[in-house]
């Protein structure tokens, strides 16, 4: 039996009479940057997942440079961030010349480890970057604590948490800015690039607004530099169609990860967390990890079940931070992640058969 890691068609042709209507009204109503479908999105968004205001935009990287920018961070600054993460994660703080400070995570969830952030906090520290990795919401009652005795400024990246949330609190709603995904492989994606971004500040999130159109708030006046962050229109015309569908594919991925943690008995396995806190994945990724990780990998693809290593190299060891110099073994369970983790096939459209068939597969390795 053939389980790919992921398919996105199916999702795709289950909606497609809707999306294809929806994609040809703005089409002709020529909607082809925000405009309606974006704003109607927005609305929508922060109605469903709980948010006062949402801002709609091109990537989820762009939410990452606006916080950055909003923070207020330049050169000779600090910034917090775990290295066992998509590279994203980091870049606003590079963009706008800030250093990144790479603290490593914990062994059980993969999260930024807020017993470690403290020792790393110097004078020149200004922020933290904390991200709800795989769907799992990070331990933000420690790191808001944190943030508030050394007056830091938290960004969450929630890009692969969509939907999750801290205490009862949306993902994004408890830091001074959330930031959020819409590439095609995440939770919520579009048929394109999109992102979001959020924050409890309206005066922060009025800035937001600006930077976003050029910096602009009135045409051709332009009160700050700013940034063509701006969500086309086909994006929000799409994600307004798949947003309902949204709570039922969260719930078959926790269906999903509910049978891998019940059915998965390999040995020397460490399964990922379902929850920390009480606070529930969404899973956008189920990653075990195992010491054999490549050997299982191959078992695996030779009965047909498609895996990823997600990821495969640490932040605080990609090429582009060399400069940084943190040597090998500086984040050492980062490191150990990176090298035995293994992510497993976790998109809605699966059968309960396929998830069985990577299970017995798992486990008859
Ligand atoms: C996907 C992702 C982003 C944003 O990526 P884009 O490709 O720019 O949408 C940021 N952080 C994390 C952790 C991600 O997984």
């Amino acid at each position: 039996m053939k389980v790919p890691f992921l398919d996105l068609s199916l999702q795709h042709r289950a909606i497609r009479d809707q999306a294809l209507a929806a994609l040809t009204a703005t089409y002709d109503a020529t909607r082809f940057c925000l405009g309606k479908d974006v704003e109607d999105f927005e609305a929508a968004f922060a109605r469903t997942l709980g948010y006062d205001r949402t801002l709609a935009l091109n990537s989820g990287t762009s939410p990452l440079h606006l916080a950055a920018a909003l923070a207020g961070w330049g050169p000779g600054d600090e910034v917090i961030a775990p290295p066992f993460t998509f590279i994203s994660t980091v870049w606003g703080i590079s963009y706008v010349g800030a250093t990144p400070v790479f603290v490593d995570v914990d062994e059980a969830s993969f999260l930024l480890d807020p017993a470690k952030i403290e020792a790393a906090i110097t004078p020149r520290t200004k922020g933290i970057v904390a991200v709800h990795l795989f769907g799992l919401p990070a331990r933000m009652d420690a790191i808001l604590a944190i943030a508030r005795r050394h007056g830091l400024f938290v960004v969450e990246d929630c890009a692969q948490a969509v939907g999750a949330t801290c205490g009862g609190a949306p993902v994004g709603s408890l830091g001074d800015a959330g930031t959020f995904s819409f590439y095609p492989t995440k939770n919520l994606g579009g048929c394109g690039e999109g992102g979001a971004f959020v924050s409890r500040r309206p005066e922060l999130f009025e800035k937001a607004r600006l930077l976003r159109v050029h910096g602009s708030g009135r045409r051709y006046f332009h009160d700050h530099v700013g940034f063509n962050f701006r969500m086309d229109g086909f994006q929000g015309a799409l994600l307004g169609v798949k947003l309902p569908h949204l709570a039922g594919w969260t719930a078959r991925r926790r269906e999903i990860a509910a049978r891998y943690l019940a059915g998965i008995k390999l040995s020397d396995t460490q399964l990922p967390l379902a929850s920390l806190a009480g606070d529930e994945s969404v899973w956008h990724q189920f990653t075990l990890r195992h010491p054999r990780r490549d050997a299982l990998r191959e078992h695996l693809a030779a009965r047909e079940v498609g895996t990823d290593l997600i990821y495969p190299v640490p932040l605080h060891r990609q090429a582009c931070y060399a400069g940084l110099g943190y040597a090998e073994g500086s984040m050492p369970v980062a490191e150990r992640a990176c090298a035995t983790c293994l992510s497993l096939p976790i998109f809605p459209e699966l059968t309960d058969a396929q998830v069985d068939h990577v299970i017995a597969s798992v486990n008859a390795f």
